[in-house]
């Protein structure tokens, strides 16, 4: 049987992180020291600087989009094309979407996406509201005409198969996603749910193991946290939004928590404590 015969290997997942030059600092370092170095291979940044640090520490893994660095839908967009198009020219099976301060739980990724095929279509994520958005679609006799579609929230993570990747082409490849984007003005996230539902009628598959501080993080259940495909953290600024789990490293030490799931999930790690190392 395929499955067995066949088991989904890390090597065939491409997981993007989009950054932005003034994140690789405060975000990515955390990152690298924690899940990244666990799918090293396998994680490429997006961003919209050179950073000589960065370049050293990721080498061909780093791509620098020229997109613009403007936290505008064009400067977003673009860079989720330049995504895509990488992904396919990886020749891998999966292309998972994440942001930079997003953690992914790579064994919970690699059981998600095992068990479905990378020749179907597949979209999976968490959507960002519980009713399907309406957006206007703009055609081309200057009117618009009405479409509903779920997408899967960008800052949770999403993945889609290279099934469904391959058929998105007409609209996402090689710039076709930024105007794609244009016709109904909305978000990369958006784009993406647009193409898929609106265009190619495949559903979103809801995962609700994928997360981002949209939702209240500390309700997520501890005992289930280890569990989940992504973690994401939030709102230091007033209540800071994280998930709820102890261990390692206090929340003035590990302020968004990475370390201490990290450290619950690889205690061998070299700068976790409670191990003797030598
Ligand atoms: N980002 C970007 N360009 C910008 C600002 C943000 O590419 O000018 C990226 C950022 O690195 C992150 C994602 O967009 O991966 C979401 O940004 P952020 O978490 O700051 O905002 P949110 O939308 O989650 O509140
Ligand atoms: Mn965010």
């Amino acid at each position: 049987w395929s499955r067995s015969r066949d088991p989904l290997e890390l090597k065939d997942i491409f997981i993007a992180v989009k950054t932005t030059k003034k994140y690789h600092k405060s975000r990515l370092d955390l990152l690298f020291q924690t899940w990244v170095s666990k799918a090293k291979e396998e994680t490429f940044i997006f961003t919209d600087g050179e950073d000589t640090e960065l370049r050293k520490r990721a080498g061909d893994n780093v791509i620098n989009t020229n997109c613009s660095a403007a936290h505008t839908r064009q400067a977003l967009c673009c860079k989720m094309s330049v995504e895509y198009d990488k992904f396919i020219e990886s020749q891998r099976k999966w292309f998972c979407h994440v942001d930079d301060d997003n953690y992914v739980i790579v064994p919970s990724l690699l059981k998600l996406l095992s068990s479905y095929h990378h020749t179907q279509d597949v979209y999976l994520g968490r959507p960002s509201l519980d009713h399907p958005i309406e957006a206007a679609e703009r055609v081309k006799s200057d009117g618009s005409v009405s479409v509903k579609f779920w997408f899967a929230t960008g800052g949770a993570g999403f993945c889609i198969s290279r099934g469904l990747a391959l058929k998105m082409s007409p609209w996402a490849s090689l710039g076709n996603f930024i105007s794609t984007a244009e016709k109904i003005r909305l978000p990369d996230d958006c784009t993406m749910g647009y193409i898929i539902e609106a265009l190619l009628e495949v559903a979103l598959t809801h995962i609700h193991l994928f997360h981002s501080h949209l939702e209240n993080l500390q309700r997520l259940p501890t005992d289930t946290v280890l569990e989940q495909v992504t973690l994401s953290y939030g709102g230091f600024e007033n209540r800071r939004n994280v998930v709820s789990i102890r261990g390692a490293f206090s929340l003035v030490e590990d302020p968004s928590r990475f370390k201490t799931v990290h450290c619950l999930l690889y205690p061998e790690t070299d700068w976790c404590p409670g191990t003797n190392h030598h």
